[in-house]
C-alpha cells in the first residue's frame, strides 16, 4: 500500500529527532495537503503498525489538513483550485488550470506532507532510593 511507504519514511525521519527528548510521545501532528491523495484510515493504521516496538508505539496520530491554494501567473487569480469537488480527482492526476482563464497555475499549497510537531509527556521526576 502506498500509505505504508509514506508513513514508514515519516517515522524514519522523526525517530532520530526524538532522541534528545525523553518521555512518552503522546501525539504526532501530521500536516497533509488536500492534494495529497492518501487514505486517512490507511495512514493511521500504517502508523499504528509501523510504530510497534519503537518509541512512537501508542502515540496518537492527528492529521491536520492543509487547504489547497493556487496562483495564476496570467490573470492573477489566487484561491482554491476548482477540481477538488470532482470525484474523478481521486483517480487521475489532474493538470491544474486556472478556473478564470484556463492558464496553467502554480500550486501555492496543498501538496504538503510532513510532521509538524509532536507532544512528549514530561518525564516523571526521578524517584529517590530504590
Ligand atoms: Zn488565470
Amino acid at each position: 500500500m502506498h500509505e505504508y511507504a509514506v508513513v514508514s519514511e515519516l517515522i524514519a525521519g522523526l525517530l532520530p529527532q526524538l532522541e534528545p527528548h525523553p518521555g512518552r510521545v503522546e501525539v504526532v501532528y501530521l500536516k497533509k495537503g488536500e492534494m495529497r491523495v492518501l487514505s486517512e484510515w490507511a495512514v493511521k493504521s500504517a502508523f499504528e503498525i509501523l510504530t510497534k516496538g519503537t518509541r512512537l508505539e501508542g502515540a496518537r496520530l492527528e492529521i491536520e489538513p492543509v487547504e489547497a491554494r493556487i496562483r495564476c501567473p496570467r490573470c492573477g487569480y489566487t484561491g482554491k483550485p476548482d477540481y477538488l469537488d470532482d470525484p474523478e480527482f481521486h483517480f487521475i492526476v489532474p493538470v491544474i488550470t486556472c478556473p478564470q482563464c484556463g492558464a496553467e497555475v502554480e500550486v501555492v499549497s496543498g501538496r504538503e506532507l510532513y510532521i509538524d510537531r509532536v507532544t512528549v509527556e514530561s518525564p516523571a521526576p526521578a524517584q529517590n532510593g530504590a
